[in-house]
């Protein structure tokens, strides 16, 4: 019975976090099971075995979670995007839009080499602001963004259309 779990039964639903009304996807009961954990990397990674990739770029947070897992098993370095004010050395930053009101996103501005080639990783995309974020802040650094990857793609708020407007391929285990 076991065997036949996919990436989704181990992501529960908990109603009305953060905010009365929302459905969060918490993703520390697939992080937390060794299968679960194991397959969602495995599956993560799966389009992009052969092709050449400099860096894995992880959102945060849990993208450093799942990001630091895809750069092991490709054996390359990782680089961590943050929220404002939370990385040490000098930055690029990034705004974008929240539901309510705007965030900022940062990079290490040395963080990349112009013509690097980088995958990007989060653990959900909803209405891809914040992958465009990050998108964004590759580019600006020379890179070239190959690929987006997440556990999670929650279709109805557009992330994917999104991104794939700005010429992005996306990669999702479930919906
Ligand atoms: P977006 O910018 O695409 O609207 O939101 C995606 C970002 O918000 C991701 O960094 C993701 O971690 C976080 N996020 C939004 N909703 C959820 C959720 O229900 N579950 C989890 N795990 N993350 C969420």
């Amino acid at each position: 019975k076991d065997m036949a779990r996919t990436v989704r039964d181990y992501i529960r639903t908990i109603p009305d976090f953060p905010e009365p009304g929302i459905m969060f996807r918490d993703v520390t009961t697939l992080f937390s099971d060794p299968r679960g954990f194991r397959i969602a990397i495995d599956q993560l990674l799966h389009p992009y075995a052969g092709m050449e990739i400099d860096k894995v770029v992880g959102l945060e947070a849990r993208g450093f979670i799942l990001g630091g897992a895809v750069a092991h098993q490709l054996s390359t370095g990782f680089v961590p995007i943050r929220k404002k004010g939370k990385l040490p050395g000098q930055t690029i930053e990034q705004p974008y839009q929240l539901e309510y009101g705007e965030a900022v996103m940062e990079l290490h501005d040395d963080a990349l080499e112009p013509g690097e080639t980088v995958l990007l990783v989060d653990d959900l995309l909803a209405t891809g602001g914040t992958a465009e974020a990050g998108i964004k802040l590759i580019e600006r650094l020379g890179a070239q963004c190959i690929g987006c990857a997440f556990v999670i793609d929650l279709p109805d708020l557009g992330g994917r259309a999104k991104l794939e407007a700005l010429g992005q391929q996306v990669h999702a285990l479930c919906a």
